[in-house]
């Protein structure tokens, strides 16, 4: 009988023991936190989760339309800058050609030319979305000076890295997509010890906390990698959920993206046999499985975005990320000589009603446009003007028709966005 008691408790123990190492072999596993920081951020301030709510419905209600300012076929090209941050302790060697990898896998997948799309199943397959959307390392810097599109620094904040790490260096994030490079991240406060591949911003975030906006990314998973947690991430930066967002009843806000329960953490690891058979939630009809295959899930054979989730990322760069990409493609960046030049001030900032632009910095008698975003991309108005022969301009205008808030004063020069700057409407 004694014998059999023990027996018990050394039976519990075990199963015990199984369990919460099979909890920490997951924790170990959790590849991203871009959750974690965003749940952070908004309990500090309460603003930021109305703008996220308010741009969900402002996107649902602009990504079906049939009329697109940008055609779905117009490919966009992003400048990334990599900003490599190491210290003597914790050394970070990724490489020019690390970055150039990468930058070769974003653009497969961004272009849904990956080769292992073959290993998506027949009941995906039409749903795989071609986001027409392309990388390139950045060509110039913010000085105005050619540059390979990669930085390095020094820095202690490489280690257990979180937001501080981008005080050590960031570039205007209105032209370009910064991602630090770190020796490891801290996952935030919801798994503390434990360490994560990589976290991004929101774009309704960015528009606020615009010295913060962009990726952090752990060195290991730079690179013609087959994790994807740089296309992951940037799926975020352009406004993607998880595709488990909220479990079954909650949801991404795309409808070709099955619901799934939570995340399949390291799921396929017998793919493509049993774990095809994964399907955690069955409100949906008809009821499809858990699509492993999508890069916003946590599984290991991410290879794809939907058709639904290209609309949505493409409707965020369309405007609430404008000026990151140009309408002139990837040989346009060369074309758009004043983007670090060119230069605005407004006063009073916060305005009440009428507030003085001034811009300098812009080539001399040409036509400029002088276009005003709400949080969520929206057009609040747009005028013409002239710059003089010194290449200025100065401009009186009248904020009294907009609610208060943050806004987006961008100047453009042709389709090209020249130079932005917040205001805050009183
Ligand atoms: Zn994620």
């Amino acid at each position: 009988m004694e014998n059999l008691k023990t027996m018990n408790r050394f039976i519990k123990l075990l199963l015990l023991a199984i369990l919460v190492n099979f909890q920490i072999a997951n924790a170990q596993q959790a590849p991203c936190g871009s959750d974690e920081y965003w749940k952070q951020k908004a309990a500090k301030n309460p603003a930021l989760e109305k703008a996220r709510q308010e741009s969900d419905l402002y996107t649902e209600s602009i990504q079906n339309a049939t009329f697109k300012t940008v055609p779905d076929t117009q490919t966009l090209t992003i400048p990334i800058v990599f900003h490599i941050i190491s210290t003597a302790g914790h050394q970070v060697k990724t490489t020019l050609s690390n970055c150039q990898d990468q930058i070769k896998r974003l653009n497969e997948d961004y272009s849904a030319t990956n080769a292992d799309t073959s290993n998506i199943r027949r009941i995906f397959k039409s749903r795989l979305g071609d986001a027409h959307i392309r990388f390139f390392l950045a060509t110039k810097g913010p000085d105005g000076n050619p540059t390979t599109g990669v930085t390095y620094d020094t820095s202690i904040l490489t280690y257990q890295a979180n937001d501080s790490v981008k005080s050590v260096i960031d570039w205007d994030h209105n032209f370009y997509l910064n991602v630090w490079v770190v020796s490891n991240i801290n996952s935030g406060s919801a798994t503390p010890g434990t360490d994560i591949a990589g976290y991004s911003t929101f774009p309704w975030d960015g528009l606020v906390n615009t010295k913060t906006d962009g990726i952090v990314i752990d060195h290991s998973f730079v690179g013609y990698t087959t994790d994807r947690t740089l296309s992951h991430e940037i799926g975020h930066f352009l406004g993607l959920y998880h595709t488990f967002q909220d479990g079954c009843t909650g949801g991404d806000k795309v409808d070709d993206t099955p619901p799934v329960a939570s995340a399949n953490i390291g799921k396929c690891n017998s793919w493509p046999t049993s774990d095809t058979t994964i399907n955690t939630c069955h409100n949906d009809a008809p009821d499809l499985p858990d699509m492993l295959e999508n890069i916003m899930d946590y599984a290991s054979c991410k290879v794809m975005f939907t058709q639904g989730q290209v609309t949505r990322m493409r409707t965020y760069l369309t405007t609430n990320r404008v000026s990151l990409y140009y309408n002139n493609n990837v040989a346009g960046i060369q074309n758009t000589a004043n983007i670090n030049q060119a230069a605005i001030s407004i006063y009073p900032n916060p305005a009440l009603q009428k507030f003085e632009l001034e811009a300098s910095g812009l080539s001399a008698g040409k036509s400029i446009h002088i276009k005003c975003y709400d949080m969520m991309g929206r057009l609040q108005f747009d005028e013409a003007a002239v710059a003089d022969n010194e290449g200025t301009l100065s401009r009186q205008l009248d904020a009294s028709l907009i609610i208060p808030g943050v806004y987006k004063i961008a100047l453009y020069e042709g389709n090209e966005v020249i130079a932005v700057k917040a205001l805050v409407k009183e």
